[in-house]
């Protein structure tokens, strides 16, 4: 009897569950309906053409077609005719690093709001990490964001990056002295509690260290950039890995070289933050390598041309191409890419170009939508709340004017962006 009740109540139980799925009924708490739009729900699937997705605080509690989703009368309604809808976007590396974000504690919220809507939410990026900055300042920008005062999105961190002891003073860059840096920008490096390492065991200080102030992750060095490059030994490289893999949070590298991509693959990293045109193309036993770490790649193409656009075309030219090329070869090989383009570092923010040259490596557009949703949900290990467009998860959504799949260029058109059901950024057009 008791076993009867309860096969029973489960049919019941997923009759209401199917029912509230499809949207058809029991949305009487939606508060938003986004109505007409086309919904790609993820990168696999068919768009659903003219659909509706309805949002009941944070989450999304239906999504279909106009036909098969009633709205509740009386609730907010953003009008979705001729937009495409996807997953709320992800950047897996950019930076907290200009001097517009000191005092992120202090600065007035508006003024923190607009910059995030300069740099990250107009693009319709909705969760990023941060791949080095002063952990101190960008954990108290994340504090305001999530305390609800100032509209942004989830931002994830590193810290500090870790780099090798007899780096020099400006450790990203090759120009040498603090003041270089600081005239491009950059907030003091004195500021930050940057760990130059020169064994294992002051490495694995500095990542404890960095994972008990909250970060979400390390980030190394492999080989610092430049002319002189300084290398972290392998053993370094590896009890970093250990000591982020130890409390569930992936490694990030800046990989430089050949020698720096293979250290930091052989090590067990989790992404690799950069491609490495300087290493010239990628051959099959680097590829091998990469594909049997399983790490994941960020591609950055559009840096290289940024990082030599005060020098001689022609260079830039060559360096971008290899970095294509890289890309290309990993694709093929089937690794993954998680999207990201180092702005915050960079100052050009507009992702319009990088998009573009993700599709000339061969990208097709579901691959590049992946790289921007489910392949970094999945990667951070946040799969079960974000990436998708689906009942139950958050609501978290990029609105575009036009449609991705017919023009790449698309992507960086935004119309909305809402996150956890709030609208953080509206085009004025
Ligand atoms: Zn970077």
């Amino acid at each position: 009897m008791r076993r009867t009740l309860l096969i029973l109540s489960v049919v019941i139980l997923s009759g209401v569950l199917g029912t509230r799925a499809l949207g058809q009924s029991l949305n009487t708490n939606a508060q938003l309906a986004l109505v007409g739009g086309s919904i790609y729900a993820s990168p696999t699937e068919e768009p659903i053409r003219n659909g509706v997705i309805l949002i009941d605080g944070d989450k999304i509690v239906a999504v279909g077609r106009r036909a098969s989703v009633r709205v509740p009368r009386g609730i907010n309604v953003i009008d979705c005719t001729g937009l495409t809808i996807t997953a709320g976007f992800w950047n897996s590396h950019l930076h907290f690093l200009e001097r517009k974000w000191s005092d992120a504690a202090t600065l007035p919220a508006s003024e923190l709001s607009r910059q995030l809507q300069t740099m990250i939410t107009q693009y319709g990026f909705t969760s990023v990490f941060d791949t080095w900055s002063m952990w101190e300042n960008t954990r108290r920008l994340r504090d305001r964001i999530e305390s609800g005062e100032i509209a942004g999105p989830r931002i994830r961190s590193t810290g500090e990056a870790t780099f090798p002891k007899g780096a020099p003073a400006n450790p990203q860059m090759q120009m040498a002295t603090q003041a270089a840096w600081g005239a491009l920008g950059f907030m003091p490096l004195e500021r930050m509690q940057i760990p130059r390492v020169a064994d294992a065991s002051e490495a694995i200080e500095a990542a404890r260290k960095l994972l008990d102030q909250g970060t979400d992750g390390l980030k190394l060095y492999a080989v610092t950039p430049g002319r002189n490059g300084v290398a972290l030994p392998d053993s370094v490289i590896q009890a970093l890995v250990k000591e982020g893999h130890s409390r569930g949070k992936p490694v990030f590298a800046h990989p430089t070289s050949a020698a720096g991509l293979m250290a930091s693959v052989r090590a067990g990293v989790d992404v690799l933050a950069h491609t490495t045109p300087q290493s010239g193309p990628w051959d099959e036993s680097v590829l091998a390598a990469m594909t049997q770490a399983g790490v994941a790649l960020i591609p950055t193409l559009t840096l290289w041309r940024y990082e030599l656009r005060h020098e001689g075309i022609s260079l830039a030219d060559g360096l971008e191409a290899t970095a294509v090329g890289q890309l290309r070869a990993w694709v093929l090989a089937r690794g993954e890419v998680l999207f990201g383009t180092d702005v915050g570092y960079m100052t050009a923010y507009d992702p319009t170009e990088e998009y573009a040259l993700m599709a000339e490596a061969g990208m097709t557009f579901p691959q590049i939508l992946a790289s921007l949703t489910t392949a970094p949900a999945e990667r951070f290990g946040a799969s079960k709340q974000l990436g998708r467009v689906a009942p139950g998860v958050a609501a978290d959504l990029t609105i575009l004017r036009n449609d991705p799949s017919k023009d790449i260029r698309a992507l960086a058109a935004v119309q909305y962006t809402i996150r956890d059901g709030k609208v953080i950024y509206r085009s004025s057009r």
